[in-house]
């Protein structure tokens, strides 16, 4: 019966019939599936990821009936990374649409993971019919609460005529101030309810765009005085600064002061990575070394090391600039905290600083100091990506990379060695260019956010590719997307950087002769994987097939043949020292403050 159901609705006569209904008295009616797409449509959303079932299944028609893209996915949760990395691509929420109970919350880490990054999302998971609530109706889930913690506003839409303005209020939560989640509830009596078209009120899609929030003048003086009177000044460039689209402003402040910047890992590109003032091969002696702090839309938590000693100096002031005023001293006091968007901040910054005449010296001794440390940081990643020894390990791996994919490629990366060493040695000339497991450290987004991002620059920047760049361990999560990549025609490059295991795995005889050694549960060690597991080969459940590379050449044939194909996926499996490291580190990477 199910399987008749689902036949019948992806007839086009039925979906020509599901659009609008004529009733009896001629006024046209419409229902909450259709009105709910129409609203979507007349909010500006684009993008539509999700999997169907009961009761969504009309709802997607619907919205592709509407003129929006609608994405199929495998897994609930990639197919919500893949509408937030669209949000935070296009600047407008993505939509993930789920059926109820299990897939709502297979929702739910992508939906902390959107909350927490602050990447705009708008979730909508169809729900049990009213009238079944609180006797068991299938899949009956508390889903506005389940949904509350993980969003901004979450809530049930009364009757279809409300619906539009849930949904104007839902993407106006998700994309004003700083961008978050909203959910929206579509229980199954609602989506099938029909109203009478005209009584459908159109004035809530007309909400105008949201104005950028300007700077206090008084404050911008004062961060104009601290930051020229500064020794040993740094920028951090933050994804706020990508999301914002503050990238002209912000390379214009950096050129014309000649102050260092350090990029955070998303906010990569927002000033090009071959800047000759970005400092990320210096890092830890630039936070360490700063006396005043710019902070453009980061926040200092851990991945900042939360702006203490021991990885800043006790007495460094920090100029806080953010959108959202709640962020404001939150782990250290800020000497001046300015609310406002990025980009008019900086142009303010820029002028003050041009009347103040102010440009740091390159011969000061803060650029000699940083200098030196940049040269000394460059030779060692230089020596260990050009070893010539096999297994190979990720630098040279990364550098073979680099050397053969095109520059202004869309860098989508996860795992844990392959992310932070691939992190200093692929670049990002643009903004909005890299997407990684972010501030939630989220494993599993890699190919959700490859989905969206191919998507993206089929319909935006069709000559532009996508490298998907993960660990083993990483691409098992969401690995099935490789279909998803596949039935939609998206030529992303996956390249896997396998070593057997989460951090490290085992050579083939050390991992038989642990597994021997007892009880299978026992002594198989919990971050080993099999070994040398043929990723590739899922490419032959297409009908193609994929690379497999011990070697740096093998690497470079395989990338060159890759960028060719451009109607389908392709995987490069290469298979390094499972022992393989990263560079000894002067701090351990989440050392806590002392204080
Ligand atoms: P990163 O991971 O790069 O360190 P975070 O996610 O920690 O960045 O911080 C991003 C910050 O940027 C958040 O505090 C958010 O409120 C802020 N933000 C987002 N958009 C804007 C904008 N347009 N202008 C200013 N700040 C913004
Ligand atoms: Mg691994």
């Amino acid at each position: 019966m199910f399987l008749g159901r689902i036949a019948r609705f992806t007839q086009p006569l039925f979906r020509r019939n599901l659009h609008i209904t004529r009733k009896l008295n001629q006024a046209m009616a419409v229902d909450g599936n259709n009105i709910l797409a129409e609203s979507l449509k007349k909010q500006g959303i684009e993008y539509v990821f999700g999997i169907v079932g009961i009761p969504v299944i009309e709802t997607s028609l619907a919205l592709q009936a509407a003129g929006l893209k609608y994405v199929g996915m495998r897994n609930e949760q990639a197919a919500c990374y893949a509408a937030q990395a669209i949000g935070y691509l296009t600047g407008k929420p993505g939509v993930c649409l789920v059926v109820s109970g299990p897939g709502l919350l297979h929702c739910i880490g992508g939906m902390a993971n959107a909350q927490v990054n602050c990447w705009p999302l708008l979730v909508i998971a169809g729900s049990c019919p009213e009238d079944h609530e609180g006797i068991g109706g299938f899949q009956e889930w508390l889903q506005v609460e389940s949904s509350r913690m993980y969003s901004k506003y979450a809530a049930r839409p009364p009757s279809p005529r409300l619906i539009p303005l849930h949904v104007e209020k839902a993407v106006r939560y998700a994309s004003a101030g700083r961008p978050g989640v909203s959910y929206l509830d579509m229980p199954a009596t609602l989506l099938t309810a029909e109203i009478d078209e005209d009584k459908v009120p159109l004035d809530y899609y007309n909400a105008g765009p949201i104005q950028l929030a300007h700077p206090n003048p008084e404050l911008v003086e004062q961060a104009a005085d601290l930051l020229s009177k500064a020794e040993r000044p740094l920028i951090i460039v933050g994804k706020g600064a990508a999301y914002g689209r503050a990238e002209e402003a912000v390379s214009k402040l950096v050129e014309a002061t000649k102050v260092p910047f350090l990029p955070t890992p998303m906010g990569k590109g927002v000033v090009p990575d071959e800047s000759a003032y970005c400092v990320s091969t210096a890092r830890t002696q630039a936070l360490l070394q700063a006396d005043v702090v710019l902070l453009l839309g980061a926040r200092l938590n851990w991945m900042l090391h939360f702006g203490q000693p021991p990885r800043y100096a006790p007495d460094a002031k920090v100029i806080q600039v953010d959108i959202s005023p709640e962020e404001f001293h939150n782990s250290v006091k800020s000497e001046v905290a300015v609310h406002s968007d990025i980009k008019p901040f900086v142009e303010a910054l820029s002028r003050k600083l041009s009347e103040k005449n102010f440009s740091l010296a390159p011969t000061s001794s803060w650029w000699q100091a940083l200098s030196e440390k940049q040269k000394k940081n460059t030779q060692f990643v230089e020596e260990q990506a050009s070893s010539k020894l096999l297994p190979l390990n990720y630098y040279a791996v990364f550098k073979a990379v680099q050397a053969n994919i095109p520059r202004d490629s869309i860098i989508v990366s996860e795992g844990a060695n392959t992310m932070d060493i691939g992190r200093g040695i692929l670049l990002n000339n643009k903004p909005r260019h890299r997407l990684d497991a972010g501030t939630f450290g989220t494993m599993g987004v890699g190919p959700g956010f490859a989905v969206a991002a191919a998507m993206w620059c089929r319909d935006y920047a069709p000559d532009k590719r996508v490298i998907c760049v993960e660990g083993d361990s990483a691409f098992g999560f969401s690995g099935m997307e490789i279909e998803t990549m596949f039935r939609y025609k998206l030529p992303v490059i996956i390249v896997i950087v396998n070593n057997n295991g989460i951090y490290g795995g085992f050579e083939r005889q050390v991992m038989e002769d642990l597994q021997a050694s007892g009880d299978l549960a026992q002594c198989t060690p919990p971050t080993a994987l099999s070994t040398e597991v043929r990723y590739e080969k899922m490419m032959e459940m297409f009908g193609a097939s994929g690379h497999l590379c011990r070697t740096v050449p093998e690497i470079k044939a395989a990338l060159k043949e890759a960028v060719k194909v451009t109607d389908r996926p392709s995987i490069i499996n290469v298979l390094i020292d499972p022992q393989a490291s990263r560079k000894p580190q002067a701090f351990n990477w989440l050392t806590e403050s002392k204080l």
